[in-house]
């Protein structure tokens, strides 16, 4: 019998700042598919972007407010305490070397990431160490844009959750999660006009964000 109870995946991010973007489709994912725990890892030197807005400490602190009564969750620092670059392909083999060889492991990516993922480091071999699930965000297209990454993308594609639980790794799921037309970015911008921000992100989020004065324009920088 296949024990439904026992996929672990790791979902990694920027966070600058968490948002119900990030929370609400993997809480929905975690019901859909079975997971039995969510490792969230924010990254540090994320290499194919600018430096996040907030410093690592405050992005963990976000993270942990938010996940604070979320039993699904769990906080991986291993990334935050490096100063190399946050390559998933390693940091998702090492996972791999800890959880030994049998046990089904996943990466959670959203849609726009799974249109890049061709690009990421060493891209190829993440399905070597686990399933990559993949939830559906609003505004980025279904198919890759090269036909050669559309190829690779169908070799790997299951319609059959049970393959997640029965094998460790090498699938790709599209998960049909809600969508959320949240980024970060949208955030950032929204703090820095003043803008309300309620519905986008956890209440401790936002309060610990105003209490740092995180994401304001800085004064007279439009002077
Ligand atoms: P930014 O706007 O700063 O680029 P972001 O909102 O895309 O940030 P990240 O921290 O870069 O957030 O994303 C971490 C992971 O969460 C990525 O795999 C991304 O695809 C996924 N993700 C982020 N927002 C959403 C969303 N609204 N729906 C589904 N997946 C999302």
């Amino acid at each position: 019998m296949v024990d439904m109870n026992q996929l672990q995946a790791l979902f990694g991010g920027t966070f600058d700042p968490v948002h119900y973007g990030h929370l609400k489709p993997v809480e929905a994912l975690a019901n859909q598919v079975g997971l039995s725990r969510v490792i969230i890892m924010p990254n540090n030197v994320p290499p194919h972007r600018p430096q996040p807005e907030a410093t690592s400490q405050q992005r963990k602190t976000m993270l942990e407010l938010a996940i604070a009564d979320k039993p699904l969750f769990t906080l991986d620092e291993r990334e935050l305490r490096r100063d190399t670059p946050s390559y998933s392909a390693l940091t998702l083999k090492e996972w791999r070397e800890e959880q030994g060889p049998q046990r089904p492991l996943a990466f959670i990516i959203g849609q726009d990431s799974l249109l890049t993922f061709p690009s990421w480091h060493h891209y190829e071999t993440i399905l070597d160490n686990c399933h990559l699930i993949v939830c559906r965000r609003p505004g980025y297209p279904l198919e890759m844009a090269q036909k050669e990454h559309q190829q690779w993308l169908d070799d790997h594609l299951t319609q059959h959750v049970e393959a997640l639980h029965t094998q460790p790794a090498g699938k790709i799921y599209l998960a049909e999660t809600p969508w959320f037309n949240i980024s970060a970015t949208l955030i950032r911008e929204r703090l820095e006009h003043g803008e309300n921000c309620d519905d986008l992100l956890p209440a401790a989020v936002l309060e610990y964000i105003n209490a740092q004065g995180l994401y304001r324009s800085a004064p007279g920088a439009s002077l």
